[in-house]
């Protein structure tokens, strides 16, 4: 196996020197990119090149370019505007773990696609079936879909698999958690063996390894930054804080950042689908445009809250996992994790909805002290020490140890001010906890207090 470890540098290079088409630059063009990222410009030649790629990548790093671009580029050539079904076989196939990350990389592939003849289409379930079938029915060439709902139309023999030649296992760490696997090889054993593979997993677990082992061809990896490592683009900072005083100190962080002139739109974390439904009403009742999104709504119900969201309709997006993956959201300023995952991971990709391309992003947990065991394995696993900051002052009790704030000089600073490390920061054992901060950042942080 070939391995490529690339650090997350700034890259200045060129779409051009990857020789893609013009109608595909052109697209690339209009979706304001410059730039390749990292991993685009690590991947984008392999693939081109007819390689089997096991891409590592942190959420938000231009993953889905990196795949789509070569392979719009690869299947260009079949592009037909015949209207015969039969001119346009499935050449490309994405799989899923969401129906959020399906939605999101069809969107993707639309836009670059936008300017060729290549037809592009998108199943999933939660939705109406008969769409999509007309849809398949009329042929595509790039075919992005779930597991399960893929599954339902070849049964139905809406789709055939017998002339794909690229096959994309995308988040396939995520595929396997869901308990995929029984879906994944029964599609695999309908696909040409000669295919190409691509698989892009968060982490390369045993797991994933031995999925590679069985799948792949001699390919190519490609890690961009280290497994579980947060992007260093997210400032991370806890309030520690009383489970009864969540609510208060949640609408008060909200309320401080608006009083900052921060973006007031944050994606907030809740463990339970009943707790995210509950908070978004809570929030609602204090005259914040909060909604819920979780597995018990359905599937245009979540894609019509994320759509508002997207317009900026919605300040206040009050998540359960379902959501922590595949949601495609530019601008992310902030993400709160109002509660703590049980499963450190869900952490990094939570906080991987903000800091996305290279964008700078504020991610704030509210931790109680039973969470406090949760806090450590995150920490362990990212090797970074979040930063722990005093309350916001309108939560503070008139108890508290911190000092009074007349002029809130701490909180949520322009974004630079915050690089200082936990004053209770384990052994540094990474790049990014090994920065220095100047005494006058720790101390904006301490609350004003220089602490010696
Ligand atoms: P992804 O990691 O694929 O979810 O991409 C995250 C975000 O980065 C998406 O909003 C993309 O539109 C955007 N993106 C992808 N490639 C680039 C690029 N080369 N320059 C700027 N933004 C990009």
């Amino acid at each position: 196996m070939m391995e490529v470890q690339v650090e997350e540098t700034s890259t200045k290079l060129d779409f051009s020197q990857f020789g893609l088409s013009e109608k595909i630059l052109q697209a690339i063009k209009d979706q304001g990119y410059t730039h390749p990222t990292p991993i685009q410009v690590q991947a984008i030649p392999h693939v081109l090149a007819g390689r089997d790629v096991m891409g590592a990548a942190q959420t938000g790093t231009g993953k889905t370019a990196a795949f789509v671009l070569p392979i719009l580029e690869k299947i260009f050539p079949l592009a037909s505007t015949s209207s015969s079904p039969a001119r346009h076989p499935i050449r490309a196939l994405v799989l899923t773990p969401t129906r959020e990350l399906s939605d999101q990389v069809a969107d993707n592939a639309f836009k670059y696609s936008k300017h060729t003849d290549l037809r592009t289409a998108v199943v999933f379930g939660g939705v109406d079936i008969s769409s999509q079938k007309q849809a398949l029915r009329a042929g595509v060439e790039l075919l992005i879909a779930t597991p399960g709902r893929l599954l339902d139309h070849l049964s139905q023999k809406n789709a055939n698999l017998s002339q794909v030649q690229i096959l994309v296992l995308d988040e396939a760490d995520r595929m396997l958690d869901m308990g995929f696997l029984p879906d994944l090889q029964k599609i695999l054993s309908l696909i040409p063996v000669t295919r190409q593979t691509l698989l892009f997993s968060a982490t390369f677990s045993p797991e994933i390894r031995k999925l590679a082992q069985q799948y792949l061809k001699d390919p190519v990896i490609i890690e961009i930054s280290r497994q579980n490592q947060t992007a260093d683009t997210v400032t991370q900072m806890v309030h520690l804080v009383d489970s009864s005083k969540k609510l208060r100190v949640l609408q008060d962080v909200l309320q401080q950042r608006r009083d900052k002139g921060l973006s007031e739109q944050c994606i907030i974390f809740a463990n339970s689908r009943i707790g995210c439904g509950r908070l978004a009403r809570s929030l609602s009742q204090v005259g914040l445009k909060a909604e819920a999104i979780h597995g018990d709504k359905s599937q245009l119900e979540r894609m019509s809250i994320l759509d508002q969201f997207k317009k900026g309709e919605i300040d206040a997006l009050v998540a359960t996992d379902v959501a922590a993956r595949g949601l495609d959201i530019p601008s992310m300023p902030c993400v709160i994790n109002y509660e703590l995952p049980f499963n450190p991971e869900d952490y990094v990709h939570r906080i991987g909805r903000t800091g996305r391309a290279g964008a700078k992003g504020d991610a704030i947990a509210l931790v109680d002290p039973s969470e406090l065991k949760l806090l450590a394995d995150i920490e362990k696993l990212t090797k970074k020490a979040l930063i722990r900051i005093p309350l916001p002052s309108g939560s503070r009790s008139s108890s508290s140890s911190s000092p009074p704030d007349q002029s809130d000089p701490f909180f949520y600073l322009p974004y630079e001010s915050h690089q200082a490390t936990s004053p209770q920061a384990s052994e540094p054992t990474t790049k990014s906890i090994t920065k220095t901060s100047s005494p006058k950042t720790l101390g904006a942080l301490l609350g004003g207090v220089k602490k010696t």
